[in-house]
């Protein structure tokens, strides 16, 4: 929220858990955009010819350093999220990623590529080098629900291949940033190329006019101005948006495990989360049994509500979301979808919060089978054959990932394979919030741009130049006359 004290622009951000405004921020000014841009440009071409070495050791000094104050950090991040295990999830997996990337980037920059020797009749000797050659200066937009992990996960690659990082958080969850920035200091080579301007999407608007490549991660309709304004600038995009991810139950699973795997995929981060479950289809032979153990295990899980150290579902961070999800639900019922568990969005200590919610009777007619909820609500749906469970999966216009869940491997890779998504979780949820390394893409308003994970999202930081040499003689000039006969040397 903005205000105008004595003048001077000022935002707030609310604990979600007492639903106060009681954290005070100033957000950038638009001429601070450009500035911090100047800033980190001029820093970068120094950071970039320290090597790749020096670099490398500059990510792993910033990781010892994130971790020496975790605790200041996990704190502030609790404040803006209101759970307290995933915030020390995220704090520690920045320290993870940075680790990980330094202990890629030597194979993935090695400064000394070769390409292929080739040979022709032309030209005896080739010898390609390529040389990686990074933007001077990326931007990274973050949304709410994960905000150091998504702030971060792009930056430091990019940081690694010998990019300056200029990033924006969401202003709903800033909070990070103040410790963050201060570990910054026992690290001056880095400090001097990261950069963070905080505010809301205007300030997002301005990070684009200033970078020379974006990544952002946030919703569709955000995404589609990012990338309109990046296709202005001729500046590269690689968007991570919204899904509404669906999991494939056959009657072949062991239903106890499949009940674990759709609640831990469709309730981590209360839902908050782009990888969430949010439909479930089961095999009609199994779909009653499966519902009742779904809705009996649903049901019994808590709030972690009085104490942030209990329970296992925190409240909705952008309380604005509740609205929507209540909306969803309203809608479900009104055309006949019916509560096993949850349904009813609860106030408590000023902050909202949704109960794990199970629905059954659902349609496709229904918001919550198309609209993201972004929220703990799992609706599932019988099917008759596999055939119309992968259509009714791919009846979407998101692509982010989903699930099969069978008695093998072999019967539910099949299936998995016809999914319009980028990544298939087998006989298990959500496995792509697990591991960072499988390359994936996103389909359909999901995203676009090349995969954020593997090792070869490093790629999308740098620009390769190919040095082709000539060792021989050049070709003849008459190689460019019409007549000359077949079996003379072709271009
Ligand atoms: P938003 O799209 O509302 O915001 C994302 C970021 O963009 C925020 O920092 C926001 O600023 C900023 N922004 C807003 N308007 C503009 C603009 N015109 N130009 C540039 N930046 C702008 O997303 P949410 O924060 O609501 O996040 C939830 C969404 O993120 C969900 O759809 C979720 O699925 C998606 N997501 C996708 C992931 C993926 O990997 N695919 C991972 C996690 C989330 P501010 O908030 O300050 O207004």
């Amino acid at each position: 929220m903005m205000t105008v004290v004595d003048g001077a622009v000022q935002m707030t951000a609310t604990n979600p858990r007492t639903g106060q405004a009681d954290y005070v921020f100033t957000p950038a000014a638009l001429a601070e955009v450009e500035q911090t841009a100047q800033r980190l440009r001029q820093a970068q071409p120094a950071w970039l010819a320290q090597g790749l070495a020096a670099r490398i050791q500059a990510l792993l000094a910033w990781a010892d350093a994130i971790e020496a104050q975790r605790l200041d950090i996990i704190t502030a991040l609790s404040q803006d999220t209101g759970r307290w295990f995933l915030s020390e999830t995220e704090v520690d997996g920045a320290v993870r990623n940075l680790r990980r990337w330094a202990a890629l980037a030597p194979e993935m920059l090695g400064e000394d590529l070769h390409g292929p020797v080739l040979d022709s009749q032309l030209i005896s000797t080739v010898k390609y080098q390529n040389q990686a050659v990074p933007y001077g200066l990326s931007g990274f937009i973050s949304p709410w629900n994960f905000p150091v992990t998504l702030s971060l996960i792009d930056a430091v690659p990019a940081l690694a291949a010998g990019s300056a990082a200029l990033i924006k958080p969401s202003e709903i969850t800033p909070r990070f940033v103040e410790p963050l920035l201060k570990t910054l200091d026992a690290v001056p080579e880095l400090k001097s190329v990261v950069g963070f301007v905080l505010g809301d999407g205007t300030i997002g608007q301005a990070l684009i006019e200033q970078v020379d490549l974006v990544c952002f991660t946030g919703s569709v309709a955000t995404g589609r101005k990012v990338a309109e304004a990046a296709a202005r600038r001729f500046i590269p995009a690689s968007l991570e948006l919204g899904g509404k991810d669906p999991v494939i139950i056959l009657e072949t699973a062991n239903l106890d495990q499949a009940v674990d795997s759709v609640l831990r995929g469709g309730l981590s981060n209360s839902g908050q989360a782009c990888l969430s479950i949010e439909r479930v289809y089961v095999q009609r032979s199994v779909h009653d049994v499966f519902l009742a153990k779904l809705g009996e295990k649903a049901g019994a899980l808590s709030l972690n509500w009085p104490d942030i150290h209990q329970g296992n579902i925190g409240p909705l961070i952008h309380a604005p979301q509740a609205d929507i999800i209540g909306h969803q639900i309203e809608d479900a019922l009104t055309k006949g979808a019916r509560i096993i568990t949850g349904g009813e969005i609860l106030n408590h200590g000023g902050g909202r919060w949704c109960p794990p919610t199970v629905l059954a009777d659902v349609t496709h007619d229904m918001d919550i089978m198309r609209e993201e909820t972004f929220g703990p609500v799992l609706p599932v749906m019988a099917f008759d054959t596999v055939e119309e469970a992968i259509a009714l999966a791919n009846d979407t216009s998101f692509g982010l990932s989903g699930a099969v869940i069978a008695g093998s491997s072999e019967e539910a890779i099949p299936v998995a394979e016809k999914i319009n998504a980028g990544g298939l979780s087998i006989n298990d949820c959500a496995l792509t919030i697990l591991t960072y390394e499988p390359e994936k893409n996103s389909f359909g308003l999901s995203g676009m741009g090349g995969s954020r994970m593997g090792p070869a999202s490093i790629n999308r930081f740098i620009r390769r130049k190919a040095l082709i040499m000539q060792s021989g003689a050049p070709a003849p000039l008459d190689i460019l006359e019409e007549s000359r006969a077949p079996s003379r040397p072709q271009v």
